[in-house]
């Protein structure tokens, strides 16, 4: 008999995105002619930029000829990409990535849930709370997470964030060696700005952790002084990991592009004390198990940066803005608390008084049509909200928006 990986079954309930398709689809069968909206998942809507279009279809034709047909590409991705990022993302604001640090891959869930495997299976992990249940759960697969009790995996430092705090977390009471950070904040919608990452960068330097720095929503940011890179925050090169996404930046959901930064000078130690490239260890680790993106998808994230190209994402991204904003006016209208929508798709709803998260997430199915996620599946501290997304069309966000201030006139 084999036996299995028993950390998998530490792991709680199913995942929050299945479990809200599975409400969803249920509440559809009960009631087959309900019109019903999507506020919940975060999948974006609009198609690709034509620039990306084109750029796909040509590379579409260069595969089908024997002279610029390709098999398998560099596991690392091809190094056109990594020049047109480390030119486009990083010089462009001032920042020093050699292409050689970038690890093009098929999307942040990937190399979010997969980079721990570079670090000791005893290392203490820290998270936010709430958080994107992919941290948490890829650490419990592999054994960092021990028993989940009262709420939490007892081997997991928790970092609440409160909304008397703007949802950020303070420093962690107990050091950990990897800690994750999100900004633009999924599912809250806030972003940590300089100071908050100097303080970051300057306390990973204090205390030996590395930082997982998610930049999925980058594209979003809006104000000045919120950092697009953790790497705009000095020393930074030394303590942390970024993690990027097509998905979201470009309509990249069903495509699946993204790539991560492992800095040279970021080195992870030997529990006899050498020192050793975490660069070297994620490439060795691609190398062993990932093939590399597709060459046609590389050739539709390269059209990304040329100007066209940023012309034509920048247009798409401004919809999503302008449904965001939509959204948040609407809610608060309707007199509820919101916060998140100017730097990232995502609003962060406060529920209506003596409602929990799931609570409101079934009257908003019943009342108005409308798919939430429930604040609670992204941790404890979420419980008492709701996330929408702006990931529509005009038409519906308003529909959707309409819908619910309706829907909440008749519970005041
Ligand atoms: N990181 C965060 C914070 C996300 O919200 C998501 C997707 O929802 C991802 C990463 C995954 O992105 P990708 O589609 O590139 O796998």
């Amino acid at each position: 008999m084999a036996f299995c990986n028993e950390h998998f079954l530490e792991l709680q309930g199913a995942y929050l995105f299945a479990e809200v398709r599975k409400r969803a689809e249920a509440y559809k069968k009960q009631h087959p002619d309900a019109d019903i909206i999507s506020l919940g998942i975060g999948d974006v809507t609009q198609p690709l930029a034509p620039a990306v279009v084109e750029a796909m279809t040509k590379a579409v034709a260069e595969m089908g000829r024997m002279e610029t047909f390709r098999g398998y590409g560099p596991e690392q991705g091809y190094m056109f990409l990594r020049k047109a990022i480390a030119e486009g993302d990083f010089k462009s604001r001032g920042v020093d990535i050699d292409p050689s640090e970038i690890f093009v891959s098929d999307g942040a869930k990937c190399d979010t849930g997969n980079m721990q495997e570079i670090f000791s299976d005893t290392a203490i992990v820290a998270v936010t709370d709430p958080v994107y249940p992919v941290y948490v759960d890829s650490n419990v697969m592999a054994g960092r997470g021990g028993k989940f009790v009262n709420g939490g995996y007892e081997r997991i430092v928790y970092m609440p964030c409160y909304e008397e705090c703007d949802f950020k977390a303070s420093l962690p009471v107990h050091d950990p060696q990897i800690i994750y950070l999100c900004s633009p904040n999924n599912p809250t919608g806030t972003v940590l700005n300089r100071k908050d990452l100097t303080q970051w960068v300057r306390y990973a330097k204090q205390t030996g952790s590395v930082i997982f720095f998610d930049a999925a929503y980058e594209a979003f940011i809006t104000e000045d002084d919120v950092p697009h890179s953790i790497y705009e925050i000095e020393g930074a090169k030394d303590v942390a990991i970024e993690f990027r996404s097509y998905s979201k930046t470009a309509g990249f959901t069903g495509v699946r592009c993204g790539y991560c930064v492992v800095p040279h000078a970021l080195k992870l130690e030997t529990k006899s004390g050498e020192m050793v490239s975490a660069n070297e260890l994620w490439d060795r680790r691609q190398c062993t198990k990932f093939n590399g993106c597709s060459y046609i998808v590389q050739r539709g994230a390269e059209a990304i940066y040329t100007e066209e190209g940023r012309k034509q994402i920048q247009a798409t991204l401004d919809i999503y803005r302008n449904n965001a904003r939509v959204i948040l006016e609407g809610v608060k209208e309707a007199g509820l608390h919101a916060i998140g929508g100017t730097n990232s798709p995502y609003i962060w709803l406060s529920v209506p008084e003596g409602m929990t998260s799931w609570q409101f997430f079934d009257f908003l199915l019943d009342k108005a049509g409308i798919i939430c996620t429930p604040g609670s599946g992204f941790g404890p501290c979420g419980e008492g909200y709701v996330r929408l997304t702006s990931f529509n069309t005009p038409e519906l966000t308003r529909t959707a928006v309409e819908r619910m201030k309706k829907a909440l006139k008749e519970i005041k």
